[in-house]
């Protein structure tokens, strides 16, 4: 068995830039180099980084939920045809208002959808 901390810095590691796992995907990842991580250790330690803002969870119309490393980009491009999802850095980001409807507004999110340009090639 793996260490607590141990269990929970293989999960970071394992992200890089532009990877957008669901649980199971990064599940798969780690069980190649860690053949006996149990799936409820990493859906517990998930929801423990999206808690403490160390991962991000993407919610994408029609697919199963995503995680990023990558907390600060609160916009998103998915493609319609192969599912892929990508970090849009707007060049003019929405200055949200701090208070809408008597909301207190913690933050927002965008997703834009399309067709990306290698289905769009086909
Ligand atoms: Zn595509």
């Amino acid at each position: 068995m793996y260490k607590n901390t141990e269990q929970k810095r293989i999960i970071l590691e394992s992200f890089k830039k532009g990877y957008f796992p669901t649980a199971d995907e990064l599940l798969q990842k780690i069980r190649k180099s860690y053949p006996d991580y149990s799936r409820a250790t990493l859906y517990r330690n998930l929801a423990s980084f999206c808690e403490s803002g160390e991962l991000k969870k993407i919610s994408v119309a029609g697919q199963t939920d995503r995680f990023t490393n990558n907390v600060d980009c609160n916009y998103h491009l998915v493609c319609e045809v192969c599912g892929k999802i990508e970090d849009l850095n707007m060049p003019n980001a929405i200055q949200a208002p701090s208070k809408l409807l008597d909301y207190e507004i913690d933050y927002h999110e965008l997703t834009f959808y399309g067709v990306c340009p290698n289905c769009q090639k086909k």
